[in-house]
């Protein structure tokens, strides 16, 4: 029986811009044959297709490099970030790993797009996402049921403002919950915030934050 194949999503984690170094390329390319492609997505993410067998040694050996796996299909992706140029400390880079920590890979309805960004600056094009967070001086602003393709484009709402990265972690993870208990099969979750309401998941969050 022929073996299966597998799509891995990758990249080199949060930091300093969308980089790799030798050695991921090294340790990407190392098992490809000639012909075989890897697909650079637009979400700061590269797809290869390896057989389903060799998914934990790559894994492994990923890890090793530095190199983060995601699974692909309705997962939440990882976390799109701006490339922190005015230091990582100032722009909560410590936050956004945090964030992509709870967020990546998690099981959803549809896949979901959450971005950082940080300054107001907003790089990371977070109001055009899924989920969007902006640092905004010392807090943290969150943006949910964004929208960049189609015609129907919106930029998302504002649901919490200024928060502290304790009620920005738990803000999220709320989210998350009550759209993979409470969204349809393949609704993406722009329309899901319409559908389900955004007052309703605004009071949710707002029941659950910490005191
Ligand atoms: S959003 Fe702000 S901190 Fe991030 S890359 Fe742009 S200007 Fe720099």
């Amino acid at each position: 029986m022929e073996e299966s194949d597998v799509t891995l999503a990758i990249n080199g984690g949060i930091g300093f811009g969308s980089k790799l170094n030798a050695k991921q390329l090294a340790a990407i390319t190392k098992y490809m044959n000639e012909n075989d492609e890897i697909e650079l997505t637009i979400f700061q993410q590269l797809y290869i297709t390896v057989p389903e067998s060799k998914v934990a040694m790559l894994k492994e050996e990923f890890e090793q490099v530095g190199l983060a796996c995601y699974p692909v299909g309705n997962y939440v992706k990882s976390l799109r970030t701006c490339n922190f140029c005015k230091g990582a400390e100032e722009e909560g880079m410590p936050v956004a790993i945090e964030l992509n920590k709870i967020l990546a890979g998690r099981p959803v309805p549809f896949t979901l797009r959450p971005a950082y960004t940080g300054c107001p600056i907003g790089c990371g094009e977070p109001l055009i996402h899924d989920i969007g967070v902006m640092k905004v001086r010392s807090g943290y602003n969150l943006y949910i049921g964004g929208k960049a393709k189609g015609t129907d484009a919106r930029v998302g709402a504002l649901i919490l403002e200024e928060a502290t990265p304790e009620e920005l972690y738990g803000a999220v993870d709320q989210i998350i919950e009550i759209y993979s208990a409470q969204g349809k099969r393949r609704e993406p979750f722009a329309k899901f915030v319409d559908r389900y309401g955004f007052e309703n998941i605004y009071h949710a969050i707002a029941g659950s934050s910490p005191q």
